[in-house]
């Protein structure tokens, strides 16, 4: 408190009309009372309108969403007033129209009654805040064979390129057990591919994303992790070779697949060189098949010796390691031994040719540091 406000002009006539905030707070006890018994009345003729079918000949799907039409109410509160509408006349719909419950402890007590809940369950709710009826009944909410079949009967993992084909959405729906599956191996891979420690590790909801990915690589490409180079899923990409150098490289590539690629990845696909490049001419008409310029198994197989493992500072993970060229193909880095260097899939694939990070020339070839994007050298140390 301390701060005073301008009072309201309603404000300053309560503090006139009332001699204590005891006085105060039973007004507003009374008040919600009268709140409840309105609301009751209204949950009469909901259960009326919906005896008559009136939400189904709106055209609505079901009566929350009438409600919440009709009343101008957040989807909760129409929720609320449905399931009392719905619910057996009885104690729970007389202690509203009383006034003596409030419309949420009223819909919350119906919710745990329709899981079938016990009285004395019930009487426990009687016991407790409004918030914790809502766990009282997830946790006795009961789940037959069919409804438990009907989820699983339900999954699916949805994806789909947005409208510009430039990265793909989706979602899942799934049984609970599983996700929960799902979901400790993601943490689990993701952390074995990222040190916990490192300063880019990604957030949470990345780092899951990211492990789906190395797990679906693995899958199609297995890694091999010993110094013979992986073989890796041959990407053929489309450039329109026009186009790209006008854009300077940001109109990008189209996968075989029609989703677009920019010129970040662009430059990973040359790092790696496993690649087919279709390149097409001004009048789409003549295309120009390039194998990918890639690193020669010696050299490759010479920099998995030199290095002997992912050369970032601090990092010990042997995961999908590649060689990376510090300076990008794409701005005319060669197959010189000097400009490789050994990187594991976390770091070439997410903090360098994702993230846009680069590697600090400066930095000592097994212990490299990483300059922000944009940065091209270290801030002086202090
Ligand atoms: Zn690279
Ligand atoms: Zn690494």
């Amino acid at each position: 408190m301390g701060t005073m406000l301008t009072l309201s002009t309603e404000a300053q006539e309560v503090l006139e009309e009332y001699d204590s905030v005891d006085s105060m707070e039973q007004e507003l006890v009374r008040l919600e009372g009268l709140v409840s018994r309105v609301r009751s009345r209204q949950v009469a003729i909901i259960e009326a309108v919906y005896h008559l079918q009136v939400p189904h000949w709106d055209g609505t799907r079901s009566l929350k969403e009438w409600i919440a039409g009709r009343l101008d109410l957040q989807p909760r509160n129409a929720s609320d007033l449905a399931v009392l509408a719905k619910a057996e006349s009885g104690p729970i719909r007389d202690s509203i129209k009383a006034g003596v419950v409030s419309v949420d402890r009223a819909a919350a007590t119906t919710r745990l009654a329709n899981t079938g809940a016990s009285d004395e369950v019930l009487d426990e709710a009687d016991g407790v805040a409004v918030g914790q009826i809502g766990r009282l009944a997830a946790r006795h909410r009961r789940m037959a064979p069919h409804d438990e079949a009907a989820v699983f009967k339900m999954r699916r993992l949805w994806v789909q390129p947005n409208l510009g084909n430039t990265r793909a959405l989706g979602t899942f729906d799934m049984p609970g057990a599983d996700a929960e599956s799902l979901i400790a191996g993601l943490d689990r891979r993701a952390d074995e591919i990222i040190n916990p420690e490192d300063p880019n590790r990604p957030t949470l909801e990345q780092r899951r994303l990211d492990a789906l990915v190395s797990l679906a690589l693995d899958a199609t490409v297995p890694a091999t992790g010993d110094s013979v180079a992986p073989r890796r899923l041959k990407a053929h990409i489309f450039i329109d070779a026009t186009e790209c150098h006008r854009t300077g490289g940001e109109s990008g590539a189209i996968t075989r697949s029609g989703l677009k690629v920019g010129p970040n990845t662009l430059d990973e696909i040359f790092c790696v060189g496993e690649t087919v490049t279709t390149f097409i001419d001004v009048d789409g008409l003549k295309a120009v098949r390039t194998d990918g310029d890639r690193l020669p198994n010696r050299l490759r197989d010479y920099v998995f010796f030199r290095d002997g493992g992912c050369t970032a500072d601090g990092c010990t993970s042997r995961y999908r390691l590649e060689p990376h060229h510090i300076t990008p193909r794409s701005q005319g880095g060669t197959h010189e031994p000097d400009g490789l260097t050994l990187l594991c899939w976390f770091h070439h694939h997410i903090v360098v040719h994702q993230q846009g990070f680069t590697i600090d020339p400066e930095s000592p070839p097994k212990r490299r540091r990483f300059l922000a994007p944009g940065v091209t050298r270290a801030p002086p140390p202090n």
